[in-house]
């Protein structure tokens, strides 16, 4: 008998539950069975439960250990930090992996991507370490900077903490070369800023050297500064495989790699830690649209591609990616993004888009 998953659905808020509930019903088309637990999480929840998390959200994660994430909205000036930052920070979500791969038939200036970006999540300048200018413990912290560096910093600055850790880098870049044997890839890059930041970035490069060393003649291994893998991306984007970055960097290069294929309505993630992952697509929650049946699904639906893959359903996986992947190359039963002309009028809607990917997965 096929095994029942137990899974945390987050539907999110915005455009969300439209996308969570188009991906929802191209996954149980495939077959495989899924017991899912819905919880809420993001402003719409917010005003009801007093916090934009409530705790059972979590609480079902650690249960199920896997979560299809839809988007959420991170107010600006309310004093709520984000809610896809929190969730990762909570439960140690340490690699984000965001493959990159062009499908036919999606405009872009860019043919025959396939690009892997492993993201540290929990360290670096997005660790949250901040002060603020002209607080007491600003000064305290400026005094203490100095002391130990013999370096000036202005008394009217606001400083940020950037902590890279040696098990923190080791957990990722091993992440990014097991996944690269798994998916059986053949290189590894890691992408640093090494040559300024000797201590950070060039410890990150000091581990992820060792740590190569282990795959040596199974997966090559090489550095790219982080200013010159832009270049070299726009440039000669195929002569890369798997990146791996700190977590600022990766943010950074992972928004690039979106815009190789044609953008942020077609990438998928995945938020992955030691027995836990999170699957959500790279974009957010485009407000603008919510509630119009309008916005592209396939981001969430291949993000739950990943999350097949991640459960062991490889096959269910392969499916229900070639589905998307024909109904996006026939470019018929599209969003408004996929077709030619943003205003054409055969655009069909979000619902409808899921409908054809069924479809294709009955054939
Ligand atoms: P966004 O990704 O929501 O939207 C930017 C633009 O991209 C949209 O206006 C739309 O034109 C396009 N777009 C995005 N998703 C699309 C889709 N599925 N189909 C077609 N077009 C799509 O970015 P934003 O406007 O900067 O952020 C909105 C909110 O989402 C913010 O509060 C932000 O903090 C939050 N956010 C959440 C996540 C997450 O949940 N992981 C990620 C990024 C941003």
């Amino acid at each position: 008998m096929s095994r029942t998953y137990n899974v945390t659905l987050i539907p999110g808020d915005g455009t969300g539950p439209e996308i969570v509930e188009a991906a929802r019903r191209c996954i149980e088309a495939t077959g495989v069975k899924m017991n899912w637990e819905v919880v809420h999480a993001g402003v719409d929840i917010m005003e009801k439960a007093g916090t934009p998390l409530p705790d059972n959200v979590l609480e079902s994660i650690r249960k199920n250990k896997v979560a299809l994430k839809g988007p959420i909205t991170t107010p600006i000036g309310t004093g709520f930090r984000s809610v896809n930052v929190a969730i990762r920070k909570e439960l140690d979500l340490y690699a984000c992996l965001r493959p990159c791969r062009t499908y036919k038939g999606v405009r872009s200036r860019y043919q025959n991507i396939d690009l892997v970006v492993v993201r540290e999540n929990t360290e670096d300048l997005y660790a949250g370490i901040e002060f603020e200018e002209g607080k007491p413990e600003t000064k305290d912290i400026i005094a203490a900077i100095e002391k130990g560096s013999k370096k000036k910093i202005r008394p009217d600055s606001g400083v940020s903490i950037k902590p890279i850790s040696r098990s923190g880098t080791e957990r990722i870049v091993r992440f990014a070369f097991e996944y690269a044997i798994k998916n059986k890839r053949k290189k590894v890059t890691a992408v640093t800023k090494a040559n300024i930041m000797k201590f950070t970035d060039g410890l990150f490069y000091e581990v992820a050297r060792k740590v190569s060393k282990s795959y040596e003649g199974k997966v090559e291994y090489e550095e790219r500064l982080v200013d010159n893998m832009c270049m070299q991306l726009v440039q000669k984007p195929e002569l890369y495989d798997v990146l791996v970055l700190p977590n600022l960097y990766g943010d950074i290069i992972s928004d690039l790699c979106a815009g190789l294929i044609g953008g942020l309505g077609i990438a998928p993630g995945a938020n992955i830690g030691k027995d836990i992952a999170v699957f959500e697509a790279v974009h957010g929650s485009a407000p603008k649209y919510k509630g119009q049946n309008k916005v592209n699904p396939t981001a969430v639906i291949l993000s739950g591609v990943l999350m097949l893959d991640y459960l062991g359903e490889t096959e269910a996986s392969k499916r229900l990616e070639k589905a998307v992947s024909d109904v996006i190359a026939e470019g018929k039963s599209v969003t408004y993004d996929l077709k030619p002309d943003r205003n054409d009028l055969t655009a069909v809607g979000t619902s409808q888009m899921a409908d054809a990917i069924i479809s294709r997965l009955r054939i």
